[in-house]
């Protein structure tokens, strides 16, 4: 059996880690032993610390951990130490994860939630975000200082070194093989050294790929092209904070919150998978929360951390026969479309499998 450390957390993460669960035990029966780890609040109200050092060592034994979501009103006025976010830091460090992977598709039944022109959401979106997450400038130096003029100012050093570049690099041209084989590296090359130098790495691993066309954008201009092509786009990798910025507009380009899974991935296709929406604690405990977001990220935990592409395209596929069916949770539902509950729309993709 195959391990994977599950983390419900706090909210509608226990909701949505259900439904993900039994999602990948029908697509996949009997392949994974799954071990519920206790991380966010839960962990701080049984164990007085957000992540229990047990908790990170079975996520570090496992060949993968599935998260739900961390967090709610009843710790915000904790210390930052004690705080379910700092479970959450506390994970991805713990992994080693550099990698962070989000799909931007679009579902066809759902484009009338795309807020671009129909002409350019027609042409299809489905391209993926590959952020490096542990580099560059939120990782440099900080520092405020005052000149000696007596003026407040302040630094913030970017810095990456060349196997930083290199291995997300090799994570973005294997994830090309496995789709349109064509990587767009976004940089600032016209201004930045750490981007001179990013753009030659990338294009020496570029090498190690013949089959998959390369191409450069200035993350200035990328951010427009995405919003004018999006149709164009395959696979994007970029540095840590430019990811932040375009992977937030590219979630905004196709819809709801509720529906967009992410993977952060580290040595040995090691992977950390959660939807990317937070604990919601406005819908906890009523059955309201769309379960799509969590069970994609099951999907990419098979395909990146298992190689099951077969069953990750099948759970793909449920989910938009779900969707071509009409079904709604109240997130995504519109005038014409079925209204139903988490759970039913968990039953409604299981029916599928
Ligand atoms: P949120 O994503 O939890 O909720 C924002 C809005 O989207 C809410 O109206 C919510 O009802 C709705 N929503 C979110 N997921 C949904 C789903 N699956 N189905 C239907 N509707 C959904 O963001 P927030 O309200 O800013 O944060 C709530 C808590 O979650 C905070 O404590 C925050 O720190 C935490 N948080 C955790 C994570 C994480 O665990 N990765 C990420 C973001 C926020």
């Amino acid at each position: 059996m195959k391990k994977v450390a599950v983390i419900p957390g706090d909210g509608i993460g226990p909701e949505v880690i259900g439904a993900a669960l039994e999602v990948l035990e029908k697509a996949a029966p009997k392949v994974f032993d799954f071990q519920s780890v206790a991380m966010g609040g839960n962990a701080i109200d049984k164990y007085g610390e957000p992540l229990p050092a047990e908790s990170l060592k079975i996520c570090q034994n496992a060949e993968a951990t599935l998260l739900g979501a961390v967090g709610g009103p009843k710790w915000d006025n904790q210390p930052p130490e004690l705080r379910p976010e700092r479970g959450l830091l506390g994970v991805r460090k713990g992994l080693g994860v550099f990698a962070n992977i989000r799909p931007a598709k679009i579902f066809t039944p759902l484009a009338s939630a795309c807020p671009l022109r129909k002409d350019i959401a027609d042409k299809g979106i489905d391209f993926v975000i590959i952020r490096e997450l542990t580099g560059g400038i939120y990782f440099g130096k900080h520092e405020a200082f005052t000149t000696p003029e007596g003026e407040r100012a302040a630094r913030d050093v970017m810095e990456y070194s060349e196997h930083e570049i290199r291995r997300i690099a090799h994570v973005a041209f294997k994830a090309a093989m496995g789709r349109r084989k064509i990587v767009t590296s976004i940089d600032k090359a016209n201004i930045l050294t750490v981007s001179r130098l990013w753009r030659e790495v990338v294009e020496d691993v570029a090498k190690e790929y013949p089959e998959v066309s390369l191409n450069h954008l200035y993350v200035d201009n990328a951010s427009m092209q995405l919003i004018r092509v999006p149709s164009e786009f395959d696979v994007i990798v970029t540095e840590n904070t430019f990811g932040d910025i375009l992977s937030d507009e590219a979630s905004q380009i196709v819809g709801s919150i509720g529906m967009i899974p992410s993977a952060s991935l580290g040595d040995n296709n090691r992977g950390l998978y959660e939807p990317i929406h937070g604990s919601a604690p406005d819908i906890a405990g009523q059955d309201k929360a769309n379960p799509i977001g969590t069970i994609l990220a099951g999907a990419m935990m098979l395909r990146y951390s298992f190689g099951m592409s077969k069953e990750a395209d099948k759970i793909e596929n449920a989910v938009d026969e779900v969707l071509n069916d009409g079904l709604r949770t109240g997130d995504i539902y519109t005038e014409g479309t079925k209204l139903i509950t988490g759970s039913q729309m968990r039953d409604a993709i299981i029916a599928k499998l």
